[in-house]
């Protein structure tokens, strides 16, 4: 059942779900911005009367940043405050998921109870999704987005690269974006972990869900891949195959793979203070094998 503040949200905005109701409403919150690509997230927050500020934040004991953005009201003016030491990329994907959040508490601003239940613990998993949800939408609109990924063709290292800094977001946010406007092609981001139980290996660490795409258990190794794409591409900086299978009953074949290897500072995306060793990753896009 959903909860009532996310059903009011739905129905504000005459859509199916909540998630569909987020991608509307950022559509129609970005429209006179769609031209004007990188969208810079502080002039869509005028429009609702918000103000940013971008400010020096607390860290943790593990010298990570407490927050990653907040939203406050001020004299009866929405306030976005993000933190000074974080990346501009990540700065405005904050800035864009807390206008998310603003188009959330619009919708039930005359119920004080149901903007209590967008503040719950309960519903805290969700609203932040739906924010994620608002703010890639904000950022990379639809048809621009689909519009610059025909321009470069299917998805790759570079058409990745172009794409983040054409919208000005971090690699993880393009590559996620383009499942969502090219649903024929699933992505899968590997890590190489030294923790597991089972020993050093590039492990999957996340793949976007999506109905119908091909099952792969998260925290799979790369060695039950034939062939190992993602050793290969860790160890070349990039790696194709016509098709890939896994030995793990159920799950189908890939194809038309493509992998290449991505090294950043750690969490550089987050936190640009922070000289933390190299962070390896290894993306994968593949499409289903009937597509
Ligand atoms: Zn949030």
């Amino acid at each position: 059942m959903t909860a009532r503040a996310l059903e009011m949200f739905r129905r504000t905005w005459a859509a199916d779900t909540p998630e569909l109701a987020m991608e509307k409403a950022a559509k129609h919150t970005t429209a006179d911005f769609v031209s004007f690509v990188p969208i810079d997230p502080r002039a869509v927050a005028t429009r609702f009367g918000a103000t940013v500020s971008y400010q020096p934040a607390q860290r943790g004991a593990d010298n990570d940043l407490t927050e990653h953005g907040q939203l406050t009201v001020v004299d009866g003016r929405w306030h976005v405050r993000v933190p000074l030491q974080m990346s501009g990329e990540r700065r405005r994907f904050s800035v864009a998921h807390e206008l998310g959040h603003i188009l959330l508490f619009t919708a039930v601003a005359d119920y004080p109870e149901l903007v209590k239940q967008l503040r719950s613990q309960e519903l805290f998993t969700r609203v932040e999704r739906l924010c994620n949800i608002g703010a890639a939408h904000i950022l990379m609109p639809t048809a621009p987005f689909r519009a610059a990924l025909d321009e470069q063709g299917s998805p790759d290292r570079q058409t990745v690269e172009t794409l983040a800094s054409h919208f000005h977001v971090s690699l993880e946010t393009a590559a996620r974006r383009i499942t969502e406007v090219a649903p024929e092609w699933s992505l899968v981001i590997w890590e190489y972990s030294t923790q597991h139980r089972k020993g050093p290996a590039w492990r999957i660490a996340k793949q976007p869900q999506r109905a119908g795409a091909v099952f792969v258990p998260d925290g799979m190794s790369s060695g039950r891949l034939d062939p190992d794409i993602v050793t290969a591409a860790a160890r070349d900086g990039d790696a194709t195959a016509v098709s890939v299978s896994a030995d793990i009953p159920g799950v189908a074949t890939m194809a038309d793979v493509r992998a290449w290897h991505v090294v950043s500072l750690r969490k550089t995306l987050v936190d640009v203070g922070d000289e933390r060793p190299q962070y390896e990753r290894v993306f994968v896009f593949y499409k289903q094998p009937n597509n």
